[in-house]
């Protein structure tokens, strides 16, 4: 599956907002927004003195989730209009189901620090879901799920520290997650309340709306 191969902290430069989505460098002074807060190509002097238009805000919060997510427009859109078709709020939906792709669910679980990690350590096929391998980032996971990271792949540098207990991660209620064993089971299904997003995804409906 194609993704966004360019350097990730332009898109939050772009956006004007931090996206975390290169794991624990976004929580350092060498964060990139922190650093040099103009857009991307103007001088760091340069203040961000554009005034939006509506459109414009919520082009921009669309593109702030998608980015967050890592997806693709074709990717992203086709998951919202899913969540149209869904009985319920749209915003709602499209949140779970951005939620309950499993990359995201190995990030959300701590065992990868970024989305782009957690996608990397599917793709290499480390990861079983109910006992069955599956390597595709988009899978969606579903309530009582049990998701692990596979026996042979458990000494690779990327879990020995989680495995070790040498981590302090904070474990959204919808997950229960067993370190030492490197598992985790999915309690219930995320709600909009259960995810902290600095979006507003109002403005994302009301952007494809249109
Ligand atoms: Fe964004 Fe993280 Fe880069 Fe800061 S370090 S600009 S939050 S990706």
């Amino acid at each position: 599956m194609a993704r966004y191969n360019g350097p990730v902290c332009r898109l939050c430069r772009r956006q004007g907002s931090k996206l975390f989505l290169k794991g624990d460098r976004c929580y350092t002074d060498k964060c990139a927004v922190e650093r040099r807060p103009s857009e991307p190509g103007r001088s760091a002097q340069a203040k961000r003195i554009k005034k939006l238009t509506h459109y414009g805000i919520q082009l921009r919060e669309k593109q702030k989730m998608r980015n967050m997510y890592g997806l693709l427009e074709r990717q992203f859109h086709n998951l919202f209009k899913k969540a149209e078709q869904k009985h319920g709020v749209t915003g709602d939906n499209f949140i779970q189901f951005l939620e309950r792709r499993l990359d995201n669910v190995i990030f959300r679980m701590g065992f990868t620090n970024s989305r782009a990690k957690a996608r990397q350590i599917v793709n290499h096929s480390h990861i079983l879901v109910n006992r069955k391998k599956v390597n595709i980032p988009s899978y969606m996971i579903d309530i009582d799920d049990v998701i692990e990271v596979k026996e042979s792949s458990q000494n690779i540098s990327d879990f020995k520290d989680l495995k070790q207990g040498e981590t302090d991660i904070n474990v959204p209620s919808w997950l229960d997650v067993d370190f030492n064993n490197l598992k985790g089971k999915v309690v219930k299904l995320p709600s909009k309340e259960d995810v902290d997003l600095p979006v507003d995804e109002k403005l994302v409906v009301e952007y494809y709306s249109r």
